[in-house]
């Protein structure tokens, strides 16, 4: 990152004036903890004791056997506390804030899982808490939003534009102007305006120096290629970054495919004719967005991938070609997933299983000598309407109906 924020060409700090002090001091505090050993030696005891910090890398011996090439690693993001890599951002976040002496802390969140984890960050730290969620957002994940109210959250249905996640943003921007003095925005991703794509992407690097240390403790030297799906970009970053400067080792983001990229309904940003280069929500990157700067819709069948834009590094990281990008449609989704839960006995989150799908596609023309890593950002528990839903389950069909009768007639 250059001293205006920037990646090559992307990312940068487009801020409103009253902001600038704020995003001043975060640098600063930001700064101070990087050079403070005794700050990553505090997060990594927090998340031995909070998450569940290493996160185990899996050998999966079925799904290698199968596809009869290089031998498959998963990376087990899914068994961090609240069920995903989020856990590493927050309670950085977190940690963060305490040092800055700020009382309030604030969030967006499309499907629910940054609020989640936000609310359990604000209640361990004993923060208010307040999450701007998109109101169709609100009405789709009831559960995540229960348990964030349960957890001491005010939860904010924003009812403009879409009434999703890019409109959560700005409404958090607008909060987060009115009261910066003593509130801090817990931004989700590794994007928006500069420092958080950096900082963002620091505190997921444990998973990436983890997983190397685990490779090769386990196979005896770096793996052949390393896929993660890739929404906003924070668990890919949070599993590239240590490899970066290793030659030998490819590094494949996925992003959401959906329909199929000439079908106008997905979450393709990168290598795809329908996203340019634009700046929207504080930074410039890829965004799918029409000549006039409108943002676009986005589908994918995985409610955490489904933003309009990506985060600047990974938009750096493809245009000077040290990540590859492919993309896996919702279908070859749900294949990647039913093979996954059959031979392995896991769950991957669908966000998850776009990682899967890439490599599964790719793993049978490998050496049974190699190895490849997946990173499973979270666990799929959360997904269960949709998965069931999906594969027209008649029997779960049946206790969704019954279960709705059941209430309304109490
Ligand atoms: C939120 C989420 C994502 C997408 O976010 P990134 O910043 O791209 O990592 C991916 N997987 C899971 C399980 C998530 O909850």
């Amino acid at each position: 990152m250059d001293k205006k924020g920037f990646f090559g060409n992307w990312g940068g700090a487009y801020i409103p004036e009253v902001l600038y002090q704020t995003f001043q001091e975060l640098q600063k505090e930001y700064d101070r903890c990087r050079q403070d050993p005794a700050f990553w030696e505090e997060y990594l005891n927090l998340m031995s004791t909070y998450s569940c910090r290493p996160t185990p890398l899996t050998h999966a011996e079925n799904l290698s056997n199968y596809f009869g090439g290089a031998q498959i690693y998963i990376k087990r993001e899914d068994l961090n506390h609240t069920g995903a890599h989020k856990a590493n951002n927050v309670m950085g976040q977190g940690l963060l804030v305490k040092r800055m002496g700020k009382k309030r802390v604030i969030a967006e969140t499309g499907a629910g899982q940054h609020g989640m984890a936000t609310a359990t960050m604000a209640a361990k730290f004993g923060l208010e808490c307040t999450i701007y969620m998109g109101e169709e957002d609100v009405l789709r994940q009831r559960p995540n939003v229960f348990w964030m109210e349960k957890m001491g959250a005010t939860v904010i249905p924003v009812k403009d534009g879409s009434r999703t996640l890019k409109d959560a943003i700005n409404e958090a921007f607008r909060d987060w102007v009115t009261n910066v003095d003593d509130t801090h925005y817990v931004f989700g991703t590794a994007c928006g305006p500069a420092p958080f794509p950096e900082m963002v992407s620091w505190f997921q690097s444990i998973i990436g120096i983890e997983a190397a240390e685990q490779i090769i403790k386990y196979h005896g030297k770096m793996p052949a290629k390393i896929y993660a799906c890739v929404g906003g970009g924070s668990n890919a970053m949070g599993i590239f970054k240590r490899f970066l400067d290793e030659k030998d080792v490819e590094l494949i983001g996925v992003e959401a495919g959906g329909h199929g990229i000439d079908s106008g309904s997905h979450a393709i940003r990168l290598n795809c004719p329908d996203a340019s280069p634009g700046v929207a929500q504080g930074y410039k990157t890829m965004f799918l967005q029409d000549e006039d700067g409108q943002m676009k819709h986005t589908h994918s069948v995985a409610a955490g991938l489904d933003y309009v834009g990506v985060s600047p590094i990974l938009s750096d990281l493809w245009e000077k070609k040290q990540v590859r990008f492919e993309s896996a449609t919702d279908n070859e989704v749900m294949q990647a997933l039913d093979l996954t839960m059959k031979k392995e006995g896991i769950i991957p989150a669908l966000e998850s299983s776009h990682a899967f799908a890439g490599a599964f596609r790719e793993v049978g023309k490998l050496s049974p000598d190699d190895a490849i890593i997946i990173n499973q950002s979270g666990r799929g528990d959360k997904d269960i309407f949709t998965i069931a839903h999906a594969f027209a389950d008649p029997s779960w069909k049946k206790f969704i109906i019954d279960r709705g009768k059941e209430y309304s007639s109490k």
